[in-house]
């Protein structure tokens, strides 16, 4: 009987096409193997990964090498904290688990102009659609109507875009690449590798086997299925309150304003949160919401399909793809270092807890982590205090908004949503209103 090792499979399919008795079966990410299977090893040839074997796989690489940094994880937090460190002058190695940077894509794309520009400028290349107003609806069980702030920016100005992130995501690994960091993609990390209760590497497992990296400071940037915190002794475990769980179509053939971002505060279709209709461009948008996980026993796709079920304009085009995700949106977690070790971005929990937005904060914890990172290498301390400086940094900046914007949604509960104070608040967040 041949097995297929998981963590190398690419799910392309090359030995179903090739299997005589039909013993293979490949579900979206899932390969299994049937009793059928007659050991005729047709498939072991065909797999351009070697992921498939008549004993287990192939013995696992040992090479060791060493980098300054090491980061796990190629979302927009780890490259830019790549980028950052290789412009500085650092080795890197950024580690990306799925095979194809950005995709799939878990993200409603949502960004504003102010925090994009600050990194890179601009390029239709990953831009779907530049977005000039945001129209806030406020749904009640008897009535629905839009709020307008008393301040809006100017019009013809952009105040956001809707990305299209597996380009956008790519790129950022690829600014990283060109300033010198080394990308493995499909490599996963495994565990941390410790000198007493320093972190000095990591356990990674590819293509070729199993190797330890060892580096002078580990970045977990692993985004919200995050484990890197946990093995290094931090409890990045989020309370359920602080969960919102996700659910979104990309939906084609719709007709929505393409410069409009829609919002939905309404607490029967999304609890504890809202919808949302980000434009994509060609009568593409994504269509989704997410709601506060445990207020309602409905799942959020059931949520979902009935927002799309209530206004004809969704309900007349159709999906194309399906998203999921979960977005943490309490604070982050007391400690977001340790000795030779920092988290960044989703990980370290930095999203803004009124909107569930974390590109652009991801983006700027990346690059304060890479500054401090560097100043701590140059003076040859990178224990849990030199990297403090870090969280101290993040703190005294977006950190106080994001504080900010918790203390609101702590204090509105869901149904007093529609009070004037928290609508400021939120236009304010989402780049609506000055
Ligand atoms: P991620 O983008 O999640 O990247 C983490 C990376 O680490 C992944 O590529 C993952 O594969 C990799 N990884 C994980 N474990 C390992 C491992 N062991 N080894 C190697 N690699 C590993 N934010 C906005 O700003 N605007 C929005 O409109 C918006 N909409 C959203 C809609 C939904 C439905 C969801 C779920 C989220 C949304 N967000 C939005 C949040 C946003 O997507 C995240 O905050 C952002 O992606 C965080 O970036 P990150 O780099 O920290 O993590």
């Amino acid at each position: 009987m041949i097995v297929v090792d998981p963590k190398r499979c690419a799910y392309c399919g090359s030995c179903v096409s090739v299997c005589p008795v039909g013993a293979l079966d490949l579900q979206e990410t899932r390969l299994t193997v049937s009793d059928a299977c007659i050991d005729c090893l047709l498939c072991v040839a065909a797999c351009p990964m070697g992921a498939i074997s008549a004993c287990g796989g192939r013995p696992a690489s040992l090479a060791k090498t060493h980098y300054d940094v090491i980061i796990v994880g190629a979302g927009p937090a780890g490259s830019v904290t790549a980028w950052e460190a290789a412009r500085l002058g650092l080795s890197v190695l950024l580690l990306e688990k799925r095979q194809e940077i950005g995709s799939p894509v878990r993200c409603a794309e949502g960004i504003t102009h102010s925090a994009l520009a600050s990194f890179l400028p601009p390029d239709p290349r990953w831009i779907s659609a530049t977005i000039r107003t945001a129209s806030i609806h406020v749904v009640e069980p008897t009535r629905e109507q839009e709020w307008v702030p008393a301040q809006e920016p100017a019009e013809d100005a952009a105040m956001g875009y809707v990305l299209e992130r597996r380009v956008f995501d790519r790129v950022l690994a690829e600014q990283a690449a060109a300033a010198g960091a080394r990308v493995m993609v499909k490599t996963a990390a495994e565990g941390l590798l410790r000198d007493g209760q320093r972190v000095v590497g990591v356990r990674v497992r590819g293509p070729s086997g199993a190797m330890d990296i060892t580096a002078r400071v580990t970045v977990g940037a692993d985004g919200v299925e995050s484990r890197v915190g946990t093995w290094a002794g931090i409890d990045t475990t989020l309370a359920q309150a602080d969960l919102m769980s996700c659910a979104q179509y990309l939906m084609a053939g719709v007709e929505t304003d393409p410069h409009t971002t829609v919002y939905y505060l309404d607490q029967e279709l999304a609890p504890g949160g809202y919808a949302w209709i980000f434009p994509k461009g060609d009568g593409r948008a994504n269509v989704g919401l997410g709601v506060q996980a445990g207020i309602t026993e409905k799942a959020p796709i059931e949520l979902l399909n009935r927002f799309v079920d209530k206004y004809p304009f969704l309900s007349r085009g159709s999906p194309v793809t399906l998203v999921s995700g979960g977005v943490p949106v309490g604070l982050p977690p007391a400690q977001i270092v340790a000795d030779g070790l920092l988290l960044v971005g989703d990980a370290a929990r930095q999203v803004d807890p009124l909107t569930g937005g974390g590109i652009a904060n991801g983006m700027e914890a990346g690059r304060l982590a890479a500054q401090v990172v560097a100043e701590a290498l140059d003076a040859g301390d990178t224990s849990a205090k030199a990297l403090g400086r870090y969280a101290e940094l993040w703190s005294a900046g977006r950190g106080k908004d994001m504080a900010r914007n918790l203390r609101l949604r702590r204090r509105f509960a869901p149904e007093q949503r529609t009070d004037e104070r928290f609508l400021r608040l939120f236009a304010l967040s989402i780049g609506a209103a000055k």
